[in-house]
């Protein structure tokens, strides 16, 4: 695995709170039961559990959200998974998540995302570049594009922009409450909108309305389209014209024309696909396909928590089944630098840390 952790690497399609550390969430679970709020034993091997069915996962996130809706939690999440990509050399991280209302702690969407802000301005085992380029000077020494040399030691430095995610559970007020939030924030770093959440839950047209509306004022919109069979709902997502969708593991023939012909960017995710059955195996997995017609295309991992996984055991996964080499899973990985929801100077940059990268490979 080492030799792939080593590769720069650009993540699309990670959800915060699939991806807190294990450790973390048995803490917060201890905790809980000490208080009395959960039975810690009832939850460990839930937490710790390896395969699960899509419903099964959409139970775990519920339980995930029991441990970590708190400001402080919310922070220390944030700060934590991305010191782990960091930690892979992901060099650009787009990470999603959905901004939650909680009456009874005084949490509302905007705090909530408030909350995600710190835990990304409190990393400190790597610089983190998280505005729009024209403040990134403030925020981040620009001098050296790769990676800082501070006291003698190499700094790392990954680049971090948001994405906020409409749960198909909620509302088109919620929904457009989470646009507005994005809009206001956009100094902030976030760039785009997601559309997640249980997909067998929930009306394309409740959430259209915000969705156009982030479109029309200008958000990046991906979409989680396409994981259950619903041919009117893929058929309305791409009228939508997304900058990415997330899946597309239930594609008809027309339906990959039609994605094929609009050139959509598909964000993969193969290790969620096969432990949540949503692609039958690996041998089956759409990914050859697209890779073999040079669709656009990008290996993320989705939920690294709760699939117990990484970019790099990503990497590694598409490498062997479908028989690449390091030089073509690297050019995969630079190639995504192209559908990224960033200003042409963030690709330049990551051009440059890819273009020096180039010769370990
Ligand atoms: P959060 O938005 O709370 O930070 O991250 C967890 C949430 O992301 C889940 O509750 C769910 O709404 C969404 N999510 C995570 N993984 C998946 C997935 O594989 N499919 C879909 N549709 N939604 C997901």
């Amino acid at each position: 695995m080492e030799g792939w952790v080593s590769m720069p690497k650009v993540e699309l399609h990670a959800h915060l709170n699939g991806s807190v550390r294990d450790s973390t969430l048995l803490e917060l679970a201890r905790v809980l039961g000490e208080k009395g709020v959960i039975v810690f034993s009832d939850v460990e091997h839930v937490i710790l559990k390896n395969e699960r069915s899509l419903t099964e996962v959409f139970r775990l996130f519920d339980l995930i959200h029991i441990l970590t809706t708190d400001h402080k939690i919310i922070t220390r999440i944030t700060k934590e998974v991305i010191e782990d990509f960091a930690s892979e050399n992901v060099v650009y991280l787009e990470l999603r998540t959905t901004p939650k209302k909680n009456d009874s702690i005084g949490m509302s969407k905007r705090s909530y995302l408030e909350a995600v802000l710190e835990g990304i301005k409190a990393v400190n085992t790597v610089d983190v570049a998280f505005r729009p380029h024209n403040a990134d000077v403030s925020n981040v020494k620009r001098s050296s594009l790769i990676n800082d040399t501070c006291n003698g030691s190499t700094r790392k430095k990954i680049y971090v922009r948001l994405l906020l995610s409409i749960d198909r559970r909620e509302t088109t007020e919620a929904a457009m409450e989470t646009v507005k939030l994005a809009l206001e924030m956009r100094d902030l770093g976030v760039v785009g909108i997601d559309l997640s959440g249980n997909p067998i839950v929930g009306e394309w047209m409740t959430f259209f309305p915000a969705l156009k509306f982030a479109r029309e004022q200008g958000l990046y919109i991906t979409l989680h389209c396409g994981e259950v069979p619903n041919p009117k709902e893929i058929q309305a997502m791409l009228d939508l014209l997304p900058q990415r969708i997330g899946h597309a593991c239930c594609f008809e023939e027309e339906e990959w024309k039609r994605l094929k012909s609009l050139n959509i960017p598909v964000e993969i995710c193969l290790t969620s696909n096969i432990r949540t059955n949503s692609v039958r195996s690996i041998e089956v997995h759409h990914f050859a396909d697209l890779y073999n017609s040079k669709h656009p295309l990008v290996i993320c991992t989705d939920d690294s928590g709760v699939f117990s996984t990484s970019v790099s055991k990503e990497y590694n996964l598409a490498a062997s089944a479908f028989g690449l080499g390091r030089r073509e899973i690297f050019q995969l990985a630079r190639n995504a630098i192209e559908y990224i929801f960033a200003d042409d100077e963030v690709k330049r940059e990551l051009k440059e840390i890819f273009n020096s990268a180039e010769l370990d490979q």
